[in-house]
């Protein structure tokens, strides 16, 4: 069985980006599957977040959030006032 290890005090600047990424894909794969939407759901929001103006270096700046993050959780949503998808 792996070991997943998060940093949980650490800055972003603190890290170097690979470990930054990696440690942000090795939490979205471990996250229980209850709470993620199923894989087409998931590249569909990607594919909008894609096609968004709002979207900077992987990040919404709406939220400020990373949004392979974001798109994942079945609860989330587009923070957009008019929001481009939805749980
Ligand atoms: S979450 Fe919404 S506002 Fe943010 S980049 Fe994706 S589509 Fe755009």
């Amino acid at each position: 069985m792996s070991e997943t290890r998060f940093c949980k005090k650490c800055l972003l600047r603190d890290m170097d980006q690979t470990a930054y990424f990696k440690n942000l894909f090795e939490y979205i794969d471990a996250l229980e599957d209850e709470k993620k939407v199923v894989k087409e759901e998931y590249e569909r929001r990607l594919l909008i977040c894609k096609e968004c103006d709002e979207l900077i270096s992987g990040m919404c700046k709406v939220c400020g959030c990373y949004v392979e993050l974001r798109a994942v959780l079945k609860n989330s949503s587009c923070p957009a006032v008019h929001p481009k998808w939805q749980s």
